[in-house]
């Protein structure tokens, strides 16, 4: 997962490293202060102000001086963000949420239309069916994003932004990022990608054309589910904008804490995205060939309809972490297999070290009309691999199998 860097490496210039030592070295330095080499927690609301404060752009996110608008740890994570997705600039929010508001609030206003991937995050799907709609006259048009032709025939001439998700949650659908990039840039728009499920190295959706690229720092980035975050990764005067108005603004500012736990958190991952991605590969196949169990979406597998544009995009590095299936049978019957799991945990959330699985029933979401057949007929589980062993893990799914179903018979 290397890219071989091109000079000397050297840690003061994060753009010579290859990308496993950027994740240690970028965006951390020794303290000034102390001498520590590990950028320690600034627990400050405010920082000192120059000799003439009149001078001072009180809407300014680049000067420290008040927590809300810029922060020591803050700035350190939007500079290691910035070197691994190779972005000139990143913002962090205080979570992901937070994050993709941000874009939408700042670069959309009334009048403007939208292309939006008819199956998002939960919260995208309200802000766009319900929310930004009706409150601020923000119109949407929803399009399954693997149909090229339809993303092209939704676009008007007021179309400001088209957005949709790397590898959409929950469906797993693939989203073919530098085609969409053509398609809003030609009609005048704007492109925003949230890549939560495709972190780098496995990803980098700037160099497919998509202006801003968001994370749920929550999840692989962090990795270690006790901190939730957000960031949004693109050109610096568009950063800038997006932190002048929904940062310092409208406020959804990172802790100082979770920043320089998310800090933390990013050196291993890597590491644990390397590990995530072969063991999801592995339970999908587990999965798949057990007569017990109805379907399984997962881009990893041939049955997956961007199979392809998985593997040509992701250039074989794999195929993300999170997968979709249903036991053979109904929502009592994926209840109980939940139930009967002993390692993996029910619960929301994707991206930690620990495994988590959520059932979510047929009519659960909105948009969920959208999705394809076999959710409608069964509704789903949502399965986030974490990084135990792999074959603990398949032990653990066919116990509960056998203990919701009975034995296998084929
Ligand atoms: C979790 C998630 C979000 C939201 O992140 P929060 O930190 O929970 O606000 C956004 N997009 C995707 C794809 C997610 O999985």
């Amino acid at each position: 997962m290397n890219n071989t860097p091109a000079q000397r490496p050297d840690k003061r210039r994060p753009e010579t490293l290859s990308f496993d030592s950027q994740a240690v070295h970028a965006g951390n330095s020794p303290d000034a202060t102390t001498g520590a080499i590990q950028t320690p927690i600034v627990m400050a609301n405010s920082y000192q102000l120059p000799d003439d404060p009149s001078a001072l752009d009180w809407s300014d996110s680049q000067t420290l001086f008040y927590t809300r608008n810029s922060g020591h740890n803050q700035m350190c994570l939007e500079r290691k963000l910035a070197a691994l997705e190779r972005g000139e600039a990143c913002a962090v929010f205080s979570t992901g949420v937070a994050a993709l508001h941000a874009i939408f609030f700042t670069f959309l206003k009334s009048g403007d239309h939208v292309v939006v991937s008819d199956v998002t995050y939960e919260a995208v799907a309200r802000l766009f069916r319900e929310l930004l709609p009706q409150k601020y006259g923000i119109e949407a048009s929803f399009v399954d994003i693997g149909d090229l032709a339809a993303v092209q025939a939704a676009m008007r001439p007021n179309t400001r932004l088209v957005h949709a998700e790397t590898i959409a949650n929950p469906t797993t659908k693939v989203a073919d990022v530098g085609a969409l990039a053509a398609i809003a840039h030609a009609g005048g728009a704007m492109l925003s990608i949230d890549a939560t499920f495709t972190p780098p190295p496995m990803f980098r959706g700037l160099e497919h054309g998509a202006d801003f690229v968001v994370h749920a720092l929550t999840k692989y980035i962090n990795g270690h589910g006790d901190a939730m975050g957000g960031a949004v990764i693109g050109r610096a005067d568009l950063v800038r904008d997006l932190k002048n108005d929904a940062l310092v603004d409208v406020g959804g500012s990172i802790s100082p804490f979770n920043a320089w736990l998310i800090m933390r958190g990013a050196i291993t991952l890597p590491l644990r995205l390397a590990r995530h991605l072969s063991t999801a590969q592995t339970v999908a196949e587990f999965l798949e060939q057990d007569p017990r169990v109805a379907f399984v979406a997962f881009p990893g597998l041939a049955s997956h309809p961007q199979h392809e544009l998985a593997s040509r995009q992701f250039q074989g590095s794999g195929y993300g972490a999170v997968m979709a299936f249903a036991v053979d049978g109904g929502p009592e019957l994926q209840n109980r297999f939940v139930a009967s799991l002993r390692l993996i945990t029910s619960a929301v959330s994707l991206g930690h070290d620990a495994t988590l699985i959520v059932h979510v029933g047929k009519d659960a979401r909105r948009g969920s009309e959208c999705y394809p057949e076999a959710f409608r007929t069964y509704g789903h589980m949502r399965l986030s691999i974490g990084l135990e062993d792999p074959s603990d893990l398949i032990a653990d799914i066919n116990a509960a199998l056998d203990d919701a179903l009975g034995p296998r018979v084929t």
